[in-house]
């Protein structure tokens, strides 16, 4: 492995042990990693500073999250951080999804210090103190929130 792989894929930023191993081991065994082929949602996001590239896919139920699903590569940030995304948000409702995703992002960047009770996602806290990596644990919500904003009218109704 040379140098840059170890900072793009090692290399973890978090100081915390507990909080470390919880961020490789979704990155090691992501969730939801799979195509959601009837997915009504599907934005691709990509962070060029680090080369996070994520496809999430979403299928809406009403009100409600029915699926998520990503596919991608990239960091371990950027990836453990969609695979916690696709576990917190499967079954919520849209604008629970919305909220929770505002709060994690106000957490990262700094204008709240307590962002509630998020689960594992407060693994990603301490990337905050590394403003270039937090691109890569936002990645996947500014994702999810292009996606929950999409026009209905945008939307591809492709039968086939
Ligand atoms: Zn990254």
């Amino acid at each position: 492995m040379d140098y840059d792989e170890i900072v793009a894929v090692g290399f973890t930023p978090v100081d915390d042990d507990l909080y470390r191993e919880i961020i490789l081991d979704h990155y090691r065994n992501p969730r939801h990693k799979q195509a959601l082929p009837a997915a009504d949602r599907t934005v691709a996001a990509n962070n060029p500073l680090c080369g996070d590239e994520i496809d999430l896919m979403l299928q809406l139920d009403g009100e409600g999250i029915r699926a998520v699903a990503f596919e991608g590569r990239g960091c371990s940030i950027s990836q453990a951080s969609a695979s916690m995304l696709c576990e917190a948000v499967t079954g919520m409702r849209i604008g629970d999804a919305e909220a929770l995703a505002e709060r994690f992002r106000a957490m990262l960047q700094g204008s709240s210090a307590d962002p509630g009770d998020i689960g594992d996602l407060e693994a990603l806290q301490g990337v905050r103190a590394y403003p270039v990596r937090v691109k890569c644990a936002t990645l996947a919500w500014n994702a999810l929130l292009e996606a929950l904003h999409q026009d209905n009218a945008e939307e591809q109704r492709d039968s086939t």
